[in-house]
């Protein structure tokens, strides 16, 4: 178990082609997991983590919005291991939901991105499980993002209006317990069914 750092932009680990985990009981692999959840778990803020962001090129990323004093019962998910992921539909409906990212500035930096509300991604747990998970609010949110990093995506290519622009000072005082924020982050529905 290690909380390991998370690297920065310009880093071409983050822009590395990410390995198919073939096989789950790797050593290596469950390594890898255990060092995400410590990690994500290190930092309040930190919702989730994509494996190439601790310098690991594999196709893993986990996600947990923990209760915190800025996020409230009904925005909270318990922690989710993503293996090999899909993301096999996108709704058609849109939110924009303030993000930052821990490989950005160390998450001092926030911008509006809109993205599709609701999504469904089929992926396997640390087990080998395949499971496929329909969820919206901040859930499907922290799940695109994550998805973005296996493709060597940062959300800043992604932030709908630059002038928006915050830092983690402003977003906390300003942002993070808005209403436009809080009601875009709720998660109306989290259907998780196994494939195999
Ligand atoms: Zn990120």
């Amino acid at each position: 178990m290690a909380i390991r750092e998370t690297i920065q932009v310009g880093d071409p680990r983050l822009k590395t082609r990410n390995k198919t985990v073939t096989d789950f009981s790797d050593p290596k692999i469950k390594q890898v997991i255990e060092d995400l959840i410590d990690t994500v778990r290190s930092k309040e803020l930190l919702i989730g983590l994509s494996a190439p962001q601790i310098g690991e090129n594999y196709k893993i990323f986990i996600t947990e919005p923990r209760e915190t004093k800025f996020r409230t019962g009904d925005q909270v998910d318990e922690l989710r291991v993503y293996i090999n992921p899909k993301i096999v539909t996108y709704s058609s409906e849109e939110t924009i939901i303030y993000e930052g990212c821990g490989s950005f500035l160390n998450g001092q930096l926030f911008g509006p991105v809109k993205r599709p509300k609701e999504i469904t991604v089929e992926a396997s747990d640390q087990s080998g499980n395949q499971f496929q998970l329909t969820c919206d609010g901040i859930l499907a949110r922290v799940i695109q993002h994550e998805y973005d990093h296996l493709d060597g995506i940062e959300f800043i290519e992604k932030v709908s209006d630059y002038k928006k622009l915050v830092n983690v000072d402003f977003y906390l005082k300003d942002i993070k317990m808005s209403k436009e924020q809080n009601e875009a982050s709720v998660i109306t529905k989290k259907d998780a069914v196994f494939l195999s």
